[in-house]
């Protein structure tokens, strides 16, 4: 049989770059889609372009959409990134680092894609167990977008196939995503997670995200290969 092609987002961070591996085992062509929404540092888009390059991608599009037009998140508006929240305390109500409707946005854009190829699937690498409290992160979320698409676009009415969002991370510990991608030979020292990375993709180590991944880490009992700022452990 033909490999089918999907489209997958990807972010540069570890998240989606393990569903990348994950869409590759699963015998899909990767058409990955970075967004350049408007982070507030180019080393993600940097870290995107690596992974992609590294894991090996049929094509990778980067596309524009400045949403610091509206603002309205620590990530795309000048405000403080929280850190060192407690581990209790990530994952309760939703932070400032949410960006309003970032995953509507992204699988959009991706189902968009994904219509043009002839594809009729999609990958998202949310999670929904260690991860910061996003709503657009929860799997209610992804199959109501997943009815979306198949009354939204041409293909989808006019039936010849189904869209699917895959989201292969999202129950899964971050410890259990470290253990699957480093199997499947990701890098993940060319992956940047930090929320607030520095222009050189250091991670600030005390954010949500490097918490997570710093904690995921730990109790794989693997050193973290990507660069932080300071020293910071284990994140602990
Ligand atoms: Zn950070």
């Amino acid at each position: 049989m033909q490999p089918l092609p999907a489209v997958v987002l990807l972010s540069g961070g570890l998240d989606s770059s393990t569903t990348l591996a994950i869409a590759h085992r699963k015998g899909f062509v990767a058409h990955a889609l970075t967004v350049r929404y408007g982070q507030r540092h180019a080393a993600e888009l940097e870290a995107a372009r690596r992974v992609a390059a590294a894991l090996g991608v049929a094509d990778h599009k980067i596309v524009d959409l400045d949403l610091r037009a509206f603002g309205g998140s620590a990530l795309t508006a000048d405000v403080p990134v929280p850190k060192h929240r407690a581990d209790d305390e990530i994952g309760r109500g939703i932070p400032v680092t949410y960006v309003p409707a970032r995953n509507t946005i992204l699988l959009s854009l991706a189902l968009a894609w994904a219509e043009v190829l002839g594809a009729w699937d999609v990958f998202l690498g949310v999670n929904a167990l260690d991860y910061s409290g996003y709503p657009d992160c929860r799997p209610e979320f992804i199959e109501a977008f997943e009815r979306l698409a198949n009354l939204g676009t041409k293909a989808g009415v006019e039936g010849h196939g189904r869209f699917a969002v895959h989201t292969p991370l999202i129950r899964m510990s971050k410890r259990e995503i470290l253990r699957t991608g480093l199997d499947l030979g990701v890098n993940y020292a060319l992956t940047v997670s930090c929320y607030d990375p520095d222009e050189t993709g250091a991670g600030c180590g005390a954010c949500d995200a490097c918490r997570l991944r710093l904690k995921g880490f730990a109790e794989l009992g693997v050193a973290d290969p990507a660069r932080y700022r300071t020293s910071v452990g284990t994140g602990r």
